[in-house]
């Protein structure tokens, strides 16, 4: 009987669960919405539903699933399997996750932090499948990221490392979630982009632009709106820092970028690599490739599917 592992992303807003082969295709997946605030034991419930059905069908085509690997966001002690806190679902704390599943499942379950799984994803099966050791960035409402040292998670000493969102970069810069102000998250996510506008628009001259999105910036800057096309630049120039950081301190082989702001690509790619080749050790900055990721809402699916192959052995 041929193997199969299921890769789940457990996100705030979507459940997306895969079957996937031992070399990292999907052979099938399907996606439901998460319904954060319900509470867990729903979650967990619908969670339980998604993976059966997925190994009923790989029942059918002849195949064993042999373990499951799970993506969750939040802070996630991933030897012990326990979600500590998790900012999309309020009413978990210390939830022994790993455990509850596997109980009810009778099968190996392994939990990792979802930017990490993202990571792992891009670099076994996406953008990264030819080097061995890469950092990713997933640009969205947040900055999130991971580190992959020769094919596997970068997790520091207590499985929280990869927190490329949250290094500094500007001394009393915008206060950030995470406690302490000035982080990329703050000028390279959507949000950031939103409040970089908003900061650059002079008071009383645009009707309504307190209601303005990131989308609407992109427009703007791609119609050639000098101020959208600064502040984008200006993005570009702040992850392009991060990046320079990043170059330095791991010399990475390739730079992994993803997330909705990804789609305004050709708006900060410039500013980003010159201030990358400005700021980082120019050999190791003319080396490192910056490209954008390729698997998009499957790449936490797959990444964890690689997680759980590479826990089993
Ligand atoms: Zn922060």
């Amino acid at each position: 009987m041929g193997h199969a592992v299921i890769g789940v992303d457990l996100g705030g807003t979507n459940l997306r669960t895969a079957l996937i082969s031992p070399a990292g295709h999907i052979l099938a997946k399907q996606k439901e919405a998460s319904l954060a605030s319900e509470g867990h034991q729903k979650v967990i419930s619908r969670l339980l539903k998604n993976i059966t059905e997925q190994r009923e069908k790989a029942g059918r085509e002849g195949l064993e699933v042999v373990a499951v690997g799970v993506g969750a966001p939040g802070v996630i002690l991933s030897g012990e399997g326990i979600v500590v806190t998790s900012p999309n679902f309020p009413d978990w704390n210390n939830l022994p996750l790993r455990r509850e599943l596997e109980t009810a499942l009778s099968l190996p379950v392994f939990i990792e932090n979802d930017a990490n799984t993202a990571a792992l994803g891009e670099q076994w099966r996406g953008a990264a499948k030819d080097v061995e050791s890469m950092v990713f960035l997933t640009l969205g409402t947040g900055v999130g990221g991971g580190i992959v040292y020769e094919g596997r998670i970068w997790g520091g000493a207590h499985g929280m490392a990869g927190e490329v969102g949250h290094m500094t970069l500007v001394l009393d810069g915008r206060k950030c979630g995470c406690g302490n102000s000035g982080c990329l998250e703050m000028y390279a996510s959507s949000r950031g982009i939103v409040m970089s506008y908003l900061d650059a628009v002079p008071s009383g001259t645009v009707d309504g632009a307190g209601g303005i999105t990131s989308a609407d910036i992109y427009r703007s800057a791609s119609d050639g709106d000098p101020l959208a096309v600064r502040v984008m630049q200006e993005m570009g120039r702040f992850l392009g820092i991060g990046i320079a950081n990043l170059i330095n301190i791991l010399n990475p082989a390739m730079v992994v970028i993803g997330g909705g702001v990804k789609e305004a690509w050709p708006l900060f790619i410039e500013a980003t690599r010159r201030e990358v080749q400005r700021r980082a050790f120019s050999y190791t900055a003319e080396r490192t490739q910056i490209v954008p990721s390729l698997l998009g809402d499957d790449a936490g699916m797959v990444g964890a599917a690689a997680v759980a192959l590479q826990k089993l052995r």
